[in-house]
């Protein structure tokens, strides 16, 4: 089995040459490390190997291991500390672990849970960044906004205090084909655009997982999350 280590310094190097093969500067595009399901020891691990931004769903979870991590005191961070990303549901009760918390949400996607992290983000951190989740497949099951009312929602949060609204986020549809992966992807992009035209200034697309890395990144993405490339497969049932 491959290391941590050798598995983030494998999916950076695809993210530079893809980025390359689209054109595109490598350095636009960053890495965020989705450690669900895998211990403190794992995100300690990529840590070493200089990941600094961490992706996680599962509230619970992801506070008893920002907590371990916190505890390890890690004398390398102290120039360019942790940065945790929560990109998971999110109940309307929950928001204030994740306001107080977490650097970024991805998963934003009705203005109920913005007002609530917007009054509940700590006066003493920055602004909380902010990402919707946009539905762009149109699937029944899956959480998001739907499209056709992303601009409205990106409106409403864009004059929130306390928020700092970056882009959009989603999770496709999951297919084995490139070209019907980045039509998903192309779709993301141009909702952005569209919003960006209406006035609100938007700088991040956060798409691209695992097994979507490639199309991702010639669609534009700024941030791709990256779980089973980088700590193997998960094992829900521990
Ligand atoms: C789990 C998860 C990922 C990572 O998926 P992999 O296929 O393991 O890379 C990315 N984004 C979201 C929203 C996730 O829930």
């Amino acid at each position: 089995m491959s290391s941590i280590s050798d598995n983030l310094q494998a999916v950076l190097a695809h993210i530079h040459a893809y980025a390359q093969q689209s054109g595109r500067d490598p350095s636009q595009v960053d890495l965020l490390a989705v450690s669900k399901t895998f211990g403190a020891d794992a995100v300690l691990e990529a840590v070493a190997a200089g990941q600094r931004r961490f992706g996680e769903n599962y509230l619970q979870e992801a506070l008893d291991k920002i907590q371990a991590v916190q505890a390890a005191k890690l004398v390398s961070t102290a120039a360019w500390p942790l940065e945790w990303h929560f990109i998971g549901p999110i109940q309307s009760n929950k928001t204030r672990p994740i306001a107080e918390h977490f650097a970024w949400v991805h998963s934003v996607d009705r203005e109920k849970i913005a007002l609530r992290l917007s009054e509940q983000r700590p006066d003493h951190l920055p602004s909380l960044n902010i990402c919707l989740q946009v539905n762009i497949s149109g699937e029944e099951s899956k959480s998001g906004v739907l499209p056709a009312e992303a601009l409205a929602l990106a409106q409403q949060i864009a004059v929130l205090p306390r928020l700092s609204l970056r882009g959009l986020m989603a999770v496709p549809e999951a297919s084995d084909d490139e070209q019907q992966q980045r039509r998903a992807f192309r779709q993301l992009k141009e909702l952005s655009q569209s919003i960006q035209a209406a006035g609100i200034a938007l700088d991040t697309l956060s798409m691209g997982m695992s097994s979507d890395l490639h199309a991702a990144i010639a669609e534009g993405s700024t941030m791709v999350r990256v779980g089973t490339a980088i700590f193997g497969n998960r094992n829900y049932a521990k």
